[in-house]
């Protein structure tokens, strides 16, 4: 008489439990190596690397960004050679001498790689010549160079420590004092 109300058996939580993401155990991630950022991917254009740390935006606001300019800025990026250095990978660019100059100013240990079809093509160090014209005012307000229509020229004494004089009244030229000649109106460089 009493028939037992069988419930049906409850179908919560028989199905197949989800599997749960499995956590993979922590292993250390790879340490991500500055040369494979340096050509990622860059089909054409310019990398410049081994820049000392804390110049790579100093030298974009040298090079000037076009409004469609794609560029890659690495900052502290890790170094064997340098510890610490920046990066700039800029499509389709190409870096004249004039900008070469400047860039080696604030980058004596710097390297230039030009990109085509993804391959380095070229392969360069900066170098700086040993008297630049046309690229660096000279500071000392009584210089010369800014009271007579001169060319300013400064002598390279050392490339790295940078030390720069100015080749008209021999005033020296910290780096935090290098201010450039604006790119439009310099001369041949030497
Ligand atoms: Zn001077």
């Amino acid at each position: 008489m009493s028939a037992a109300r069988r419930r049906p058996p409850s179908r919560k939580g028989a199905g197949p439990r989800p599997a749960r993401a499995r956590t993979a155990p922590a292993a250390p991630a790879p340490q991500a190596e500055a040369p494979s950022i340096r050509v990622a991917k860059l089909r054409n254009g310019t990398v410049i690397d081994h820049l000392a740390a804390g110049t790579a935006l100093r030298c974009l606001a040298i090079l000037g960004l076009a409004p469609e300019a794609v560029v890659t800025v690495g900052l502290n990026l890790p170094s064997r050679s340098m510890k610490r250095k920046d990066l700039l990978k800029m499509e389709n660019r190409r870096l004249t001498a004039a900008e070469l100059a400047r860039i080696a100013l604030l980058a004596p240990r710097g390297t230039v790689c030009t990109i085509e079809d993804y391959r380095v093509v070229n392969k360069t160090r900066l170098e700086l010549p040993t008297v630049i014209d046309g690229v660096v005012h000279c500071p000392n307000p009584s210089c010369i160079t800014h009271h007579d229509p001169v060319v300013p020229r400064v002598r390279v004494d050392s490339n790295d420590p940078l030390r720069l004089r100015c080749h008209y009244c021999e005033r020296r030229i910290r780096l935090d004092e290098v201010e450039f000649v604006p790119a439009s109106s310099v001369p041949a460089i030497k």
